[in-house]
């Protein structure tokens, strides 16, 4: 039985609880949170309860083909949950990867249809944008995204309005890395998230899923989490 039960979590490409011993970072506790038009992330919003020391870890731009499945393999090997914020035209490209991620634990919001600056455009584009990024994820997953993060960060009235309307939370952050520069190596990474975790203490990380050299760097990224004794804490929306 135990070793089916190995085959099985090896194929799904998870650790199983026997591996996510005290030498992995894991996941601490997880914060369920209403479907409701709240917006958090200290960066422009209202701060998530959480405690000194507790993190939560968010990949956006993605599903890619070419780099996503590398840090879905990073989080397991760590028992670590995220969020992921899909972008829409992403997810109707590779479905099945978008439906790999919450398979395998994780949360999923949208990040937009194109990732456009959303405030050049009119107020009845961003609607569409938002239109049809819903969609995509309803066509994926077969339920409404219960969370959105806006391209850029860059909030719109129009949106935050529908947003709340529609009792979508808006995900903003508390840190990020700068993880979009091309020549990014993974000790340059690792010394901007210790940084900036010194700064910050706790809160919401952004990171993409979608940048090659993230993906690359995510287990020593895990790692220094680890070592610096922050805690992982998982958001699942009722
Ligand atoms: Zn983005």
């Amino acid at each position: 039985m135990k070793v089916i039960a190995l085959i099985l979590a090896a194929l799904a490409g998870t650790a199983t609880a026997a591996d996510c011993g005290p030498d992995k970072l894991n996941t601490s506790r997880t914060i369920t949170l209403k479907r409701e038009g709240a917006a958090y992330g200290a960066n422009q919003n209202a701060v998530l309860p959480l405690a000194k020391g507790e993190v939560v870890l968010t990949f956006d731009d993605g599903p890619s083909f070419e780099n996503t499945p590398a840090v879905l393999k990073a989080l397991s090997d760590q028992c670590a949950k995220a969020t992921f914020f899909m972008v829409g035209q992403n997810i109707a490209q590779q479905p099945e990867l978008a439906r790999r991620v919450v398979r395998e634990g994780h949360s999923a919001g949208i990040h937009s249809d194109t990732h456009a600056h959303l405030a050049s455009f009119t107020v009845e584009q961003q609607l569409e944008d938002l239109k049809r990024s819903r969609a995509a994820y309803k066509a994926a997953f077969g339920v409404e995204t219960p969370a959105y993060r806006f391209p850029f960060l860059e909030e719109t009235p129009a949106l935050l309005d529908a947003l709340k309307q529609a009792n979508i939370t808006v995900a903003s952050i508390d840190l990020g890395i700068t993880d979009w520069l091309p020549d990014d190596t993974t000790a340059i990474l690792a010394q901007r998230l210790s940084e900036n975790l010194d700064k910050a203490g706790s809160g919401i990380i952004l990171m993409h899923d979608a940048n090659g050299p993230t993906a690359k760097a995510l287990p020593t990224l895990l790692q220094v989490l680890k070592d610096k004794g922050y805690k992982v804490v998982h958001l699942e929306w009722q």
